[in-house]
């Protein structure tokens, strides 16, 4: 199936009525036959739900709608996309662990990171993401045996440096740990990480998949083709029985139902509707973001950051043909050469709203 009709007709087969789109069971727990079904359930013996903070049908009908279009193994819906990387990292870091990330960063990630210092958790900052400067950190870091991942965003918000996923992902790998993507800019209608070798996908779906914003939310996708290492990774140990599912079990079972940073039903639903758009609004994004570039390029004293302007030669623009079909993404940014000028610019806009937000169909 092709990714448009994936976006529509995946995941939301309702047994009950029929209903065409998932029936939103807003609902926090789920009555059973008998203890003994109940138990079945807390085991996960039996495919039924419990409680919504460990799984729902409205939750797992969007679930399996973005773990197919990202070509993941399973996915954890999550209460928004900080959720999601906060919950990824706890599932499998300790204190003393370390990892790599890149300084483009989306900010609340960085904020995010600086918190994680107060667990034992120190993070490796590269601006530059070539193999030559990724071994340098390793040869130049005391115990490099500390490093348990590597984490990016395909078009950084908003510095917009493009990972280049695949030769990460193969020197991940040469190091034994796993390429952790943060998608949310690009969408899995421009790139699936994982087909290029990233292990885990995570999104803000609060931005381009629900599309409306009407709802805040995050999505961690697992390719389970990690092969976790139990010594290095303690934290999956409990796990281990589950092999290349380990963290994907555990995220559902223990990190997510422990921390509860939940979805709620309603966004699940929300974002589904969302999906089913995606590649018409993202063909459309990214066309308006690359005119709309040309157009403000031209103008004097205006200084515009878009990689579809680079020169040919410039890696990012050879990223975004080979990697991202030839599309640069919805952001672009500008520098107008002091505050009170881009303060200026901006609250000339006619047309567009002033919000701290990326994806808004608005
Ligand atoms: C917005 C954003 C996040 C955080 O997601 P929320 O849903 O706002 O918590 C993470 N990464 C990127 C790239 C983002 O744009």
């Amino acid at each position: 199936m092709g990714f448009s009709t994936l976006a529509l007709h995946c995941g939301t087969k309702d047994k009950s009525f029929g209903a065409t789109l998932p029936p939103i069971y807003q609902v926090s727990a789920f009555s059973h036959e008998s203890m003994e079904d109940l138990e079945m359930v807390f085991q996960g013996k039996s495919s039924g739900f419990a409680y919504t903070r460990i799984g729902n049908p409205t939750v797992a009908a969007f679930e399996q709608r973005i773990n197919a279009l990202e070509h993941g193994n399973g996915a954890v819906a999550t209460s928004s996309g900080m959720a999601a990387i906060t919950q990824q990292f706890l599932n499998i870091l300790s204190s003393g662990d370390e990892i790599i990330a890149s300084t483009g960063l989306y900010g609340g990630t960085i904020q995010l990171f600086s918190l994680l210092v107060n667990l034992g958790i120190k993070v490796h900052y590269v601006s530059d993401f070539s193999i030559k400067n990724l071994e340098n950190i390793f040869e130049t870091t005391a115990n490099s045996d500390k490093i348990k991942a590597i984490f990016a965003e395909t078009i950084s918000n908003p510095s917009l440096q493009i990972l280049d996923i695949k030769a990460t992902a193969n020197f991940a790998h040469s190091k034994n740990i796993p390429l952790i993507i943060d998608n949310t800019t690009a969408t899995p209608y421009l790139v699936n990480p994982i087909d290029l070798g990233s292990d885990i996908v995570i999104h803000s779906s609060s931005k381009y998949i629900n599309g409306s914003s009407d709802a805040v939310s995050g999505v961690i996708i697992d390719s389970c083709k990690f092969k976790w290492n139990f010594e290095k990774y303690p934290s999956l140990a409990k796990f281990k029985q589950f092999g290349i599912y380990a963290n994907l079990v555990k995220l559902r079972k223990d990190t997510v139902a422990s921390i509860g940073g939940c979805l709620s039903p309603l966004n699940a639903y929300l974002n589904t509707i969302g999906l089913e758009t995606l590649s018409l609004r993202i063909e459309k994004i990214c066309d308006n973001a690359y005119q709309l570039a040309k157009f403000l390029s031209q103008i004097h004293g205006i200084e515009v950051n878009y990689p579809l302007l680079d020169e040919d030669s410039s890696t990012r623009k050879i990223l975004v043909k080979e990697q991202l079909k030839g599309k640069a993404g919805g952001i672009l940014t500008l520098r107008a050469g002091s505050k009170k000028k881009a303060f200026k610019i901006i609250n000339s806009l006619k047309i567009a709203t002033i919000a701290s937000n990326i994806g808004d169909i608005r």
